[in-house]
C-alpha cells in the first residue's frame, strides 16, 4: 500500500470532535457511533441515510444524529468521514490545530535559547602582533 503524502489535516469526527489516525477508522467509527440505526442496528453511511432509513423502515424520525455533541447533532448534514464538514467548521479546525503546534514549537524554543548574552571578542587585528621569530644568537659565547 503506497501512503502518498497529502497535505491534509488528520481525520477527525466532527460529530464528536474525536481524533483519528486514518479516514477508514473514522468512517467506520462513524458508522457505528453516529449513523447506526437504534432500532435494528443497520449501519448507515451518512445521517440524512439515517434518518430515510428510520422513516422508511420504522415509520421513525430522527431528531438529531446519535451520540453527537451538542451543536453537531444536524441530521440533515451529509457527512462521510472528512468530506461534507462545513466550512467553518473545517477552519475552525485548522485554527485549533495551528495554535496547538505553535505552542509546541514555543516549548522547543524556550529550552534551546539561553546563551546568548555573552559575547567574546576573540579577533585581534593581525599587524600588532609581532612573533619573536628572530633569536639573538649571543647565549653562546666561546672561550
Ligand atoms: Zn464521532
Ligand atoms: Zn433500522
Amino acid at each position: 500500500m503506497g501512503r502518498k503524502k497529502k497535505k491534509q489535516m488528520k481525520p477527525w469526527c466532527w460529530y464528536c470532535n474525536r481524533d483519528f489516525d486514518d479516514e477508514k477508522i473514522l468512517i467506520q467509527h462513524q458508522k457505528a457511533k453516529h449513523f447506526k440505526c437504534h432500532i435494528c442496528h443497520k449501519k448507515l453511511y451518512t445521517g440524512p441515510g439515517l434518518a430515510i432509513h428510520c422513516m422508511q423502515v420504522h415509520k421513525e424520525t430522527i431528531d438529531g444524529v446519535p451520540n453527537a455533541i451538542p451543536g453537531r447533532t444536524d441530521i440533515e448534514l451529509e457527512i462521510y468521514g472528512m468530506e461534507g464538514i462545513p466550512e467553518k467548521d473545517m477552519e475552525e479546525r485548522r485554527r485549533v490545530l495551528e495554535q496547538k503546534t505553535q505552542a509546541e514549537s514555543q516549548k522547543k524554543k524556550q529550552n534551546s535559547q539561553d546563551d546568548s548574552d555573552e559575547y567574546d571578542d576573540d579577533e585581534e587585528p593581525g599587524p600588532s602582533f609581532q612573533q619573536p621569530s628572530m633569536q639573538p644568537q649571543n647565549s653562546f659565547i666561546p672561550p
